[in-house]
């Protein structure tokens, strides 16, 4: 038989603290584990950012919440429907990569914050990262209450009250708080229809040129490979509009950095898609879903190591601008999550910006009240009014400190 295959049109990220069960509750919806894949162009992705395909469906005769069910056969027998094909984004927890979940967070149309039902809510990066969808404005949120096999019943309820308690007044203040064990399968159907009725497929304008953000870019050859088998540079990464189609001309940018008179610029560079892949198919045709392989004719030198992570891709003479400095309207938070008053923003201090999938370092050259001019160490390709992650070095790592608007 084969298998019919479903471009997912939505992404949903998977948000929380780590340990807290997002790898296994991706797991439990999509049968596949996004800590470990065999290609080279998912395990890429995987170390920064896993993801997997799930695609949810529902038995005819059955009530919701019952109905829903990742198999495709149902428990009397009968065929399930196809409801939909979802991307879940896989954030990893660790504090340090906060700036990838940021990055990330650029794909999301949702997320599920999963939250460990035998643990004091919040733990640091529960915090962190709710804090993160609120500021990147991400509002079809589902909170998934895991572990519940873990705790008794009154543990339970509790826990779910420090849920409430906390996610009160924030972006998730009416998310559903869905109880579940991962682990066990307990509740799947239940989140599913959360999913399903929290995080709807955006309308994302096919008729529209298309703009894939870059969040990977790879050199898939193994080593020792003749020239006459060598393939192209792959991008990683989402179609946030629009279609593509192998052999479709795209541009690529800021591009490539030339050095000419010790002064160094960005070039936009162009080639033409060869391959298109999402999941594990070769595809003449994609549109917004998912995480896709882009396959191009580019010389995998410029693509290797993520060489070419963060840049933006489409048609030529579409694309947003390119900027080596910006000005920045700034809004800062009251406070680091879970610690110190946030100081205004210094004329000379280094921030850590993401923008879109790009992360940069930027030096501010002058910072006003509530409005900061950058000078970028790599030009980032954005339109303005983008929205801006803003990261102040804190004793050893990047910190969140505030939300920006590129104004020019
Ligand atoms: P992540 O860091 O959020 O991706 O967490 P993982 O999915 O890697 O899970 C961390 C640990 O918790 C693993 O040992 C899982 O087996 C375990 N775990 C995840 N979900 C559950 C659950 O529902 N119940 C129990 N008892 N353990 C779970
Ligand atoms: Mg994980």
């Amino acid at each position: 038989m084969t298998r019919e295959h479903r471009q997912p049109e939505v992404n949903i990220g998977l948000v929380g603290h780590v340990d807290h069960g997002k790898t296994t509750l991706v797991q439990a919806l999509s049968g596949e584990w996004t800590d470990q894949h065999s290609e080279e162009m998912k395990r890429g992705i995987s170390i920064r950012l896993g993801y997997a395909d799930a695609t949810f469906r529902r038995c005819p005769d059955m009530d919701a919440p019952e109905c829903y069910t990742v198999e495709e056969t149902c428990p009397d027998g009968s065929e399930s429907e196809v409801v939909r094909t979802v991307s879940f984004v896989d954030a990893p927890g660790h504090e340090t990569l906060m700036a990838t979940m940021l990055s990330g967070a650029a794909m999301m149309d949702g997320a599920v914050l999963v939250i460990g039902a035998n643990e004091p809510v919040p733990q640091a990066q529960t915090a962190e990262h709710l804090m993160a969808l609120d500021i990147i404005g991400i509002e079809n949120i589902v909170i998934a209450q895991n572990k519940i096999d873990l705790v008794d019943n009154e543990i339970a309820r509790e826990n779910y009250q420090q849920i409430t308690d906390f996610v009160a007044g924030t972006v998730a203040e009416d998310a559903p708080v869905v109880p579940i064990s991962a682990q066990r399968g307990v509740n799947m159907d239940l989140l599913m229809q959360a999913i399903e009725e929290e995080i709807p497929t955006p309308d994302t304008a096919p008729d529209t040129d298309p703009q894939l953000q870059v969040a990977r870019s790879f050199d898939i050859n193994r080593p020792g490979t003749t020239f006459d088998e060598l393939m192209g540079g792959v991008l990683g990464g989402s179609l946030v509009r629009g279609r593509l189609h192998t052999g479709d001309e795209i541009e690529l940018r800021p591009g490539r950095e030339f050095e000419e008179e010790g002064q160094s610029e960005y070039r936009p560079i162009t080639t033409t898609i060869r391959s298109l892949q999402a999941g594990d198919d070769l595809l003449e045709e994609v549109g917004p879903g998912g995480l896709l392989g882009v396959g191009t004719g580019l010389d995998p030198s410029l693509t290797k190591g993520d060489a070419l992570a963060g840049q933006v891709a489409g048609p030529p003479g579409t694309l947003p601008p390119t900027w080596d400095s910006f000005t920045i309207e700034v809004e800062l938070l009251e406070r680091l999550v879970g610690g110190d008053e946030i100081e205004p923003i210094n004329t000379g201090e280094p921030l850590m910006l993401t923008v879109g999938t790009a992360t940069t370092v930027g030096a501010v050259t002058s910072a006003r009240e509530n409005e900061c001019e950058v000078n970028l160490k790599r030009p980032v390709c954005a339109q303005s009014g983008a929205k801006i992650a803003i990261n102040r070095r804190v004793g050893t790592r990047w910190r969140l400190i505030g939300i920006g608007t590129l104004v020019d």
